[in-house]
């Protein structure tokens, strides 16, 4: 089992490898709450910090403008999410170019979900990129960025089956993909067959594990619906009673995360992708249990 990242966490890479993932703020309020993450967070020096798109390119200006910030104001490495839904290839390219343009090396490219919501059928813009893959492709002719892709343990919702997935996977590191990164998942065994599944297909990139700390139950149950992600019955249970009282939540989401993060080190794995959902606590108290400590 995952005999290649217990080898490099065992032979050549002990060293911890994180990313945090942030959302562009829709108020004055959330963007104070976002720098206070990114300046608590900073400090423990993660390989790159990522920023969301939000749903058809809504939050463009906004999550170009976050960007931009951290890299005037901060010494880390921004990753700018882009998805290709309902824009031209002119527009999405006109982003990638101004990316390009202000210093940006990194973009997480993704399709993005259907304009009418998940769970609606998916088309493509007419004079767009048709998926993840073809962004991709488009994105290295630009320039040269790294390019991280989403991968999905539980299969993606619109996927008749994982060899489907798989067959994604592959076209989107074909095009010049390096890193993928997963949506959530609470149980570790999805994580590490899938994982085990990939390399025996030939897929060499790193497979990133994303965590996801479960701040509020009923909205991450919802969101795991969505995504087909599964809860397991143990996690909803430990949420079961606490509604109306949030501090034992969060503790119970700390003690959780913990937890999940603990196997996976056992296991071998050195390199996290944390959703942030612009907390710093959260994922500071995990990152500290793992050993990181905040550098000057
Ligand atoms: P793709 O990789 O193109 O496809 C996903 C899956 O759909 C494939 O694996 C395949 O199973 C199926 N599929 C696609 N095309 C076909 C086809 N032609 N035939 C058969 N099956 C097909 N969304 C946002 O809006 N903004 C974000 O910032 C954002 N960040 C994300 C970050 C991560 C790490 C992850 C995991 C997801 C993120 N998403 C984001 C969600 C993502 O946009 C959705 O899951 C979307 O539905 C699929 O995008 P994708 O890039 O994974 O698509």
């Amino acid at each position: 089992m995952l005999v290649q990242e217990r080898e490099n966490a065992t032979k050549t890479d002990k060293k911890l490898h994180v990313s945090f993932e942030f959302f562009p703020p829709k108020t004055e309020k959330m963007e104070q709450a976002l720098w206070e993450s990114i300046n608590r967070l900073a400090p423990l020096n993660p390989d790159f910090v990522s920023v969301t798109y939000g749903a058809g390119g809504s939050t463009r200006e906004r999550t170009h403008a976050t960007v931009k910030r951290i890299l005037r104001e901060t010494a880390l490495r921004p990753a700018a999410h882009l998805t290709c839904v309902a824009a031209s290839r002119e527009e999405v390219d006109g982003v990638i170019r101004s990316y390009r343009d202000i210093g940006v090396k990194h973009i997480v490219a993704l399709r993005g979900d259907p304009t009418d919501g998940v769970g609606a059928p998916y088309a493509p813009h007419p004079q767009g990129y048709i998926n993840a893959a073809d962004l991709v492709g488009g994105i290295r002719k630009i320039g040269d960025f790294e390019i991280s892709v989403s991968a999905y343990p539980e299969k993606h919702p619109e996927s008749p089956d994982i060899e489907t997935d798989f067959d994604m996977l592959k076209a989107k590191i074909d095009a010049g993909a390096t890193r993928a990164i997963t949506q959530f998942f609470f149980d570790n065994r999805v994580y590490f067959d899938y994982v085990e599944a990939a390399r025996k297909r030939g897929i060499t990139i790193p497979i990133v594990p994303g965590i996801l700390p479960v701040i509020n139950f009923s909205s991450a149950a919802r969101f795991a619906a969505q995504c087909g992600a599964s809860i397991p019955p143990k996690l909803a249970k430990n949420f079961e009673g606490l509604d109306d009282y949030s501090e034992a939540r969060h503790l119970v989401a700390a003690a959780i995360m913990a937890e999940q993060v603990a196997d996976l080190h056992d296991n071998g794995i050195r390199n996290y992708h944390f959703y942030t959902m612009n907390r710093a606590n959260f994922v500071y108290t995990i990152c500290h249990m793992l050993g990181m400590r905040p550098t000057a």
